[in-house]
């Protein structure tokens, strides 16, 4: 299996990119925003917890988070590999994905980090919400609140992946079609 965590900032196009990445190398995308996004309009249980964190720009709770991400995984059989999208966000994420795709005989081979300027991140944010209607990129305090929340909690997940020799950063800057022959250069060199 190939396993990607694709990495960045809110805004640093991890799911533009995604959608080429899952073309290309026939994975399953596995994002957690768009699965939390999926209940809150489906209105579940889990939907309405995640909606109190996400609209304030803060994280789920690990647990909530892990619990429905190895459901995610389990949902698909003998798939070639997966795009993890937003995940894993914190150690704990982290090391929760080490241990259960462990269990499942397989791992990651690569942390793709796209690596994006602040000023650029709060510019692409503000463009988004003009067509993505979310909440939670229309508000630049909730924009800032996730952006802090990168650097306090999400960051050192970096940290992890550079441990096992799987960090790879990539220039987020450029055109779509620049920044994903990059990423297929540092995947396929991994491969
Ligand atoms: P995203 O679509 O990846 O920008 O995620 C949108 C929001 O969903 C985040 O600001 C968090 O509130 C929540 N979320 C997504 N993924 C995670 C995660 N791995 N851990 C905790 N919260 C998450």
């Amino acid at each position: 299996m190939l396993n990607i965590v694709l990495f960045g900032p809110p805004g640093a196009g991890k799911g533009t990119q995604s959608e080429r990445l899952i073309d290309h190398y026939g994975l399953v995308h596995l994002s957690t925003g768009d699965v939390f996004r999926a209940n809150i309009k489906g209105e579940t249980e889990l939907g309405k917890l995640a909606k109190q964190y996400m609209d304030q720009g803060k994280l789920v709770p690990d647990e909530v988070t892990i619990n429905m991400l190895r459901a995610e995984v389990l949902k698909h059989e003998s798939p070639k590999g997966f795009i993890f999208d937003g995940f894993p966000r914190t150690s704990a994420q982290a090391e929760a994905l080490d241990h259960f795709l462990n269990e499942l005989n397989t791992g990651i081979q690569i942390m793709v980090s796209l690596e994006v300027e602040e000023d650029e991140l709060r510019e692409r944010l503000k463009k988004r919400a003009e067509v993505s209607g979310r909440v939670d990129d229309a508000d630049p305090e909730v924009i800032q609140k996730r952006i802090d929340v990168y650097h306090a909690e999400t960051a050192p997940v970096k940290t992890f992946y550079q441990n096992q020799q799987k960090f790879v950063a990539i220039n987020g800057v450029g055109t779509i079609d620049e920044i994903t022959h990059r990423i297929y250069t540092a995947v396929d060199s991994r491969n």
